[in-house]
């Protein structure tokens, strides 16, 4: 079978595609073969050699976003069943695992990061790591939900956002900015997004400015930047006092100053959100249940065109890249 693969040598450049061989299942996982996988930032900064996590094996099979099907009977599971794969490895033994924060697990990472991934026809995966795709969801919807949607699920629920308040978002037409968009408009927010992309309005935005044009004097309850250092100061500046700002990204950079009077006088908090835990993942599918989320899809590429669905990343996209591996 077919699999992407990076390392020692970083950079788009130095993508492979490698034959191997089809993987067994171990006790306690079963096999899946995979359909679709997401690219997101995390796969674009591990194949250019700038991830930010303990990076395992390598050379290594990126991706860390996937649905697909079930291909071996397991005990929870059966041959046949569509899936989506919780992309955190974990040993549910530790004190994070065991108050449900599988996602901080001591002893973990995330999978197609400490891990091989998704860039691959067939995985083996713990089935504790599997959720079935709900009828009716769809699959472009189902794919964004590991990453984007989790992600920023979990950003809102950290930050403790109530209905009424207002949410300033930057990145809106990014694969988290959708998620959070629709997620805080569920939710009852006043959802402002910063985008240079106007379709970000039908994604939940009463108002969307375009980047670099929020009003000086704009104020939001809480402030989503996912885009890291470059936004930062702006940003911070239009958390109301007593906000919050939320971050889960570092794009654009990963250092920053801070005005720290502006922070204690205004009484702002800053929120660190990563991903998010098993029960994040099984709120965030029971929402869809209720709530229509929807995915915008800029290209479709095979696994293979890999490197220039990097090229495509590096634009301002109309929506996601989602790869159809199999
Ligand atoms: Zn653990």
């Amino acid at each position: 079978m077919h699999a992407a693969n990076i390392g020692p040598e970083f950079g788009k450049e130095n993508l492979k595609f490698v034959n191997i061989e089809k993987p067994q299942a171990k006790s306690g996982e079963v096999l899946v073969r995979i359909t679709k996988a997401g690219l997101n930032p995390i796969d674009y900064n591990l194949i250019h050699g700038k991830i930010v996590y303990n990076l395992s094996p390598v050379p290594h099979i990126p991706g860390s976003e996937a649905i697909g099907v079930v291909e071996s009977d397991g005990t929870i599971f059966k041959k046949g069943d569509r899936v989506l794969i919780y992309n955190r490895i974990f040993d549910g033994t530790c004190d994070m695992c065991r108050s449900h924060s599988e996602h901080l697990c001591r002893n973990g990472g995330i999978w197609g990061v400490v891990s091989n991934g998704a860039y691959t026809e067939f995985v083996s995966i713990s089935e504790r790591n599997l959720f079935r795709i709900p009828e009716g969801l769809s699959e472009e919807v189902a794919v964004s939900l590991p990453v984007g949607g989790l992600t920023s699920y979990r950003a809102l629920s950290r930050a403790g956002v109530r209905p009424g308040d207002s949410i300033l978002i930057y990145g809106a037409s990014g694969n988290t900015g959708i998620f959070a968009s629709q997620l805080a408009s569920i939710m009852g927010l006043d959802v402002y997004g910063v985008s240079r992309k106007p379709w970000v309005k039908e994604f939940g935005c009463s108002t969307v400015f375009s980047t670099g044009e929020v009003p000086k004097d704009f104020k939001a309850d809480i402030v989503i930047n996912s885009l890291g250092a470059d936004f930062w100061k702006e940003s911070v500046s239009h958390v109301a006092s007593g906000g919050k700002i939320v971050t889960f990204g570092v794009l654009t950079g990963r250092e920053a100053s801070l005005d720290i009077a502006h922070l204690y006088t205004n009484e702002i908090g800053i929120i660190g959100s990563t991903g998010g835990s098993l029960e994040d993942l099984s709120r965030l599918l029971r929402l869809t249940d209720k709530h229509e989320l929807k995915a915008p899809v800029a290209t479709r590429m095979k696994l293979m065109q890999l490197g220039r669905a990097l090229d495509e990343f590096e634009k301002i996209r109309d929506g996601r890249i989602i790869l159809e591996i199999s």
